[in-house]
């Protein structure tokens, strides 16, 4: 049996990986990543980058944002059972991208900086004593320090704690990317429906070249989540019977407490690092991969010191919001609220929502464009 043997061995190869074995090399470390698909790959994903997103790959890469990956908009469109309420200009721009390109770069910053890349290995088992990484193809990788980026069903947050997320607590989303032909007036506008589903919403996001709709919010909530997808997708104009759809659990709102254990670290989706009302987690990702990165290179620095004791402090200053973040879920998503909620969006000023007469033709137009009758299931 073949063995390998690193000071840190990194599973994933998403944003959480790949800032993790990016900080581990650029510290001069030996560290392995290994994830199981082939680069590009795709994963299922608004693909929405945010200024925070934007910052967390500066902080950790230090390198300029590369605006060939990106579609941008700011302008966002808030609807409620398929009917406009009100429209807002964002003051920063929002980037929407492919995962399959993105994460391939990110994945290239990690190897150019040092990284050694095990890519199509996926891994099976993990023993936490021995301190081995046993791979589906038969070999063993030995390890000092693991880092856990294996994203919402972790084989590491298994091995650990013997489930990757709580069901109670985690959301599932569905998702079809459309080409941009199949949308003509849809243009660079966001959207966003907060009734599309319960503790959750409903998204229209235009990307470089097709523009993804999605369906997501609280699982336990949402059992029909499915039908409530094709009524989203019908006042879109589409047929969902057309649309390749997928879906994927999302974390958000079960962040981990404890992130790891010993020389053992969590980050990502893996350690639930989600923002819990938008579901936006790349920047998370970023922060604690590279925050894991810091503190394997640092414990392996200072051997006797257990990268967790490294890892909580920055760790907990980066999900301190997302636990706070919980509460206001409470003034959003209530069924008794979200009428309210809608009455607001369509009247706050105070919020700088804007109704130009471009937008209000837009918004005529696209009404009047052809849409299929509505499915027999109203949400
Ligand atoms: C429908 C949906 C829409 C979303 N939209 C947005 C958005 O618009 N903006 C935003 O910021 N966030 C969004 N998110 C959240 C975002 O996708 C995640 O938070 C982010 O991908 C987390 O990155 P990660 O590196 O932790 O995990 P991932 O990106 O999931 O990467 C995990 C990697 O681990 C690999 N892996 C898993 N198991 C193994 C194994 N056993 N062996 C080897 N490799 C393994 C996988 O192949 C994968 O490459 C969305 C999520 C969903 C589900």
């Amino acid at each position: 049996m073949k063995r390998g043997r690193y000071e840190a061995v990194v599973i994933g190869g998403g944003p959480a990986g790949a800032a993790a074995a990016y900080t581990l090399a650029a510290a001069g470390r030996q560290v392995c990543l290994i994830d199981k698909a082939q680069f590009p790959r795709d994963k299922l994903c608004g693909g929405g980058l945010t200024f925070r997103a934007k910052r967390a790959f500066e902080q950790t890469f230090g390198q300029p944002w590369r605006a060939d990956l990106f579609n941008t908009s700011r302008d966002v469109h808030f609807y409620s059972r398929g009917r406009f309420i009100a429209a807002f200009r964002s003051g920063t721009p929002i980037d929407f991208m492919m995962r399959a390109a993105f994460d391939q770069y990110l994945v290239q910053l990690a190897e150019r900086a040092g990284a050694e890349l095990r890519l199509g290995e996926s891994v099976a088992a993990i023993d936490i004593e021995r301190k081995i990484v046993s791979l589906r193809s038969g070999e063993e990788i030995a390890f000092e320090c693991l880092v856990g980026a294996d994203g919402v069903n972790s084989v590491v947050a298994k091995t650990l704690y013997g489930r990757a997320f709580d069901l109670a607590k985690t959301a599932f989303a569905l998702e079809t990317e459309v080409p941009r032909a199949m949308l003509p007036l849809q243009g660079d506008i966001v959207e966003f429906d907060f009734s599309a589903a319960r503790w959750g919403y409903g998204w229209v996001f235009p990307k470089p070249t097709t523009v993804t709709i999605g369906v997501g919010g609280l699982h336990r909530l949402n059992p029909e989540l499915r039908q409530r997808f094709d009524f989203y997708v019908a006042t879109k104009g589409l047929r969902a019977g057309d649309l390749k759809v997928k879906g994927q659990f999302l974390p958000a709102g079960d962040i981990r407490r404890e992130p790891g254990r010993g020389n053992i670290l969590l980050c990502g989706d893996a350690a639930g690092a989600v923002e819990p009302i938008s579901g936006e987690g790349i920047p998370f990702a970023l922060w604690t991969g590279a925050a894991a990165g810091r503190a394997v290179a640092a414990s392996l620095a200072r051997a006797g010191t257990e990268a967790l004791t490294l890892y909580r402090r920055d760790y907990d200053a980066i999900v301190a919001p997302l636990l706070r973040g919980k509460r206001p879920r409470w003034l959003i998503y209530p069924r008794l609220i979200q009428p309210v909620f809608g009455w607001a969006l369509g009247f706050s000023r105070v919020r700088d929502l804007v109704f130009t007469e471009r937008r209000k033709r837009h918004f005529l137009s696209a009404a009047a464009s052809p849409r299929p009758p509505s499915p027999a299931v109203s949400p």
